[in-house]
């Protein structure tokens, strides 16, 4: 990874593709400082945390990672260590009184200020708190996220005005504010000109766009770009996906036919204390529509057991639900409370064995589900975008279809970026 430069920034990134962007994005202002990634801790001058603070588990695993890097600072005093992304904003000079090996805490809304803050920190010395929130996206504030690769996140808007009753996003990364679509459509085309084939359309809830433009002529604006094959776009809010934006996945080819679509709870009465604007019988029908006009295209989504209330029934209400969609996969998780947010109060807590049951059954269900669902593909071929070579075995490729399954191939002939045609031996 060393491209010669003197210094070194290792990062470590928690959390969901918001954070990996973030880091991407941290990078590329940080290569402009004369710093180059490592995946050594230990031969980094600079260590940045990204954060997530979206459970309990994640931000425990946070603390743990800077006890380690604390070793790394007590055998080099000179190493700069930082906290960024949600735990960042969320807890801001408290992580400094708490960590006095730390030098410097920025907040999500601060990622282009990491190199002044750097500066701040290494030349005075001081230790540095950055948690401002700004209403409006600065210039250049996204800009320099066209970090290049086969794929790539674009960010279209940050923040978020849902307030479900168990998310503390609304007050880590703010009110939601969109990006003008100039500088979005600027980006991927300096993203496609150096390569980039794969664009991901990135935002808390992008079918809340609100720039000049409707969020589907953003993507037909995306798609049409020279150079972009596939363009996909994350994550979508059940209650705010339009019949255009359905209606766009016939018209447009390089929409990929998949989509992520969280669910939560298939219980109504679970969805309205957690505040989400949507029944369950007004969520599978969004999805019967998708499926009726694309039969082909992948489903996924989240869902959250142990939600506060949530009795037997409601659970067997979820369980109803994914037998009925089959989702194509699915990210699973107990409830945590977090600080901030409604629920946190909400009495009738689930206990943690019954949670954990819970989870485990709904997980083995989908195990199930996914794996006849890939078994359908056997016998078949498909286009896989081919990212590059896997880390087990160097003479095997993988890459994804367009209803983003994973596929590895053994064909060290088969370049990075291009579409080949796969047929599919076994699931
Ligand atoms: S839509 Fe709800 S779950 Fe998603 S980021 Fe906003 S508040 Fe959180």
């Amino acid at each position: 990874m060393d491209n010669g430069s003197k210094r070194h920034v290792f990062i470590e990134t928690f959390g969901c593709q918001m954070n990996e962007n973030d880091t991407g994005r941290m990078l590329s202002f940080l290569k402009g400082n004369d710093y180059s990634p490592t995946d050594v801790p230990s031969e980094a001058d600079l260590i940045l945390v990204n954060t997530c603070s979206i459970r309990d588990k994640a931000e425990q695993k946070v603390y743990s990672a800077l006890g380690r890097f604390k070793r790394l600072k007590d055998k080099n005093p000179a190493l700069l260590i930082g906290v960024t992304g949600c735990v960042a904003q969320q807890k801001g000079s408290v992580l400094l009184e708490k960590a006095p090996y730390l030098d410097m805490v920025i907040g999500t809304h601060n990622i282009h200020n990491i190199p002044s803050v750097i500066k701040e920190v290494s030349g005075k010395k001081k230790r540095v708190s950055l948690t401002e929130f700004y209403e409006e996206i600065k210039a250049g504030e996204y800009s320099s996220a066209a970090k290049g690769g086969i794929k790539a996140y674009v960010n279209i808007m940050r923040g978020c005005d849902n307030f479900c009753t168990y998310c503390i996003v609304p007050y880590t990364r703010g009110g939601e504010v969109s990006r003008p679509a100039g500088d979005i459509i600027d980006e991927i085309k300096t993203l496609a000109g150096g390569g980039t084939k794969e664009v991901t359309l990135l935002g808390q809830n992008v079918n809340s766009y609100k720039g000049e433009v409707s969020f589907p002529e953003l993507l037909r604006r995306a798609a049409g770009i020279g150079g972009v094959e596939r363009v996909r776009f994350v994550t979508s809010h059940p209650k705010d996906i339009s019949k255009e934006l359905i209606y766009l996945y016939g018209e447009e080819p390089k929409i990929c036919r998949s989509i992520h679509l969280p669910l939560q709870s298939g219980s109504d009465m679970v969805l309205e204390r957690m505040k989400r604007g949507y029944t369950a019988r007004g969520y599978l029908s969004k999805l019967e529509l998708l499926k009726n006009l694309y039969p082909e295209i992948s489903v996924t989504t989240d869902i959250i057991v142990g939600f506060p209330g949530e009795g037997g029934e409601d659970f067997k209400e979820t369980m109803r639900c994914v037998r009925e969609v089959e989702f194509d996969g699915i990210f699973s998780f107990k409830y945590s409370p977090r600080p901030m947010t409604a629920a946190a109060a909400f009495p009738d807590v689930v206990p943690p064995g019954i949670k954990q049951e819970r989870l485990e059954e709904l997980q083995a269900l989908q195990k199930e589900i996914t794996l006849e669902k890939n078994k359908a593909l056997v016998g078949k071929t498909v286009k896989v975008l081919i990212e590059g070579q896997t880390k087990r075995n160097p003479v095997e490729v993988t890459g994804r279809t367009s209803c983003n399954r994973v596929v590895n191939l053994p064909s060290p002939r088969a370049l990075a970026g291009c579409i080949a045609d796969v047929f599919v031996v076994d699931a």
